[in-house]
């Protein structure tokens, strides 16, 4: 049977998912339990004006950059598994000096963030945790750019999704009646070749999103076989890229895009190549 901890005076870690973008993304009981913290443990992803939610907590970056210069990088290579290895201990040191500890992660802590192994790190030190969800970046793509991941009839499953394997290989299938990638922006040509080589019709609709809720977030229109138009408009800059069904724009949408002036719009980029 699964033991889940309900937060007390025995939970000394909470994992708060920041949310993808600005601060005040992050859910109201992420934010108490900052304001509770006395240490924070952060990644590069979270917008640095959490802090003013606890101003008096010891912060601590912990962004996986700041390790491997690549976060989410193939295990193996060493500079990551040290990275992560230090995360955990870090984890366990504060908790166990009795520090009320909030592990800080972009985004939601259960996608992609590696929660697997710090839970478990926890777990071997008898350290109860709680975890506090938040908007994984693809909601906030999604919420962005006004098009639902799901639609009545036509879009009846979602897959999350990296096409970053372990060993850095860059693999993609067709899951979903809509997929979501994430950790692809660097490689936006590569995975087109890899949808169509899955099975995606070269036509599908493929959404660029990269800084989604953000002031600056950016999104643009492609089909799968044109994915790599998208490189150089989202250099640099994290990425979800949505295939299929949650990618089309909603009815009326195209037609409202156009009458409103492009320049006084965050999607201004829509102007660029439509499938
Ligand atoms: N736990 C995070 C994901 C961490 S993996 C979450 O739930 O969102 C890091 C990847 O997330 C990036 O490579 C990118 O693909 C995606 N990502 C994170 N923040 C993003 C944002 N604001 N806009 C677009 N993509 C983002």
């Amino acid at each position: 049977m699964t033991r889940v901890a309900t937060p007390g005076d025995d939970v000394r870690v909470a994992f708060v998912g920041a949310g993808p973008g600005e601060a005040d993304l992050v859910t109201l009981r992420g934010a108490q339990r900052l304001q509770h913290a006395d240490v924070v443990l952060f990644d590069s992803l979270a917008d640095p004006a959490l802090r003013q939610l606890a101003p008096s907590a010891r912060w601590i970056d912990v962004g996986k950059r700041g390790f491997s210069g690549v976060p989410h990088a193939p295990r193996g290579g060493g500079s990551e598994n040290t990275g992560q290895d230090t995360i955990n201990a870090l984890l366990v040191k504060h908790a166990l000096s009795g520090a009320k500890v909030v592990r800080l992660k972009g985004g939601d802590p259960s996608v992609f963030g590696r929660l697997e192994e710090e839970l478990e790190a926890l777990a071997r030190a008898g350290i109860e945790c709680e975890v506090v969800p938040g908007v994984t970046a693809a909601l906030a793509a999604a919420a962005a750019t006004q098009r639902p991941l799901t639609r009545r009839g036509t879009g009846r499953s979602v897959a999350l999704t990296t096409a970053m394997t372990k060993s850095g290989d860059l693999v993609a299938g067709r899951h979903a009646d809509t997929e979501s990638f994430y950790m692809a922006g660097k490689q936006l040509a590569a995975l087109s070749r890899r949808l169509v080589a899955a099975g995606w019709p070269v036509d599908t609709p493929a959404l660029v999103v990269s800084r989604a809720g953000w002031p600056d977030q950016i999104a643009s229109e492609h089909a799968v076989a044109t994915l790599g138009d998208a490189t150089v408009l989202h250099s640099g800059r994290p990425t979800i890229v949505t295939v299929g069904v949650g990618a089309v724009a909603v009815q009326g949408e195209r037609e409202r895009a156009a009458k409103t002036a492009t320049a006084a719009m965050p999607l201004a980029e829509k102007a660029t190549p439509t499938p």
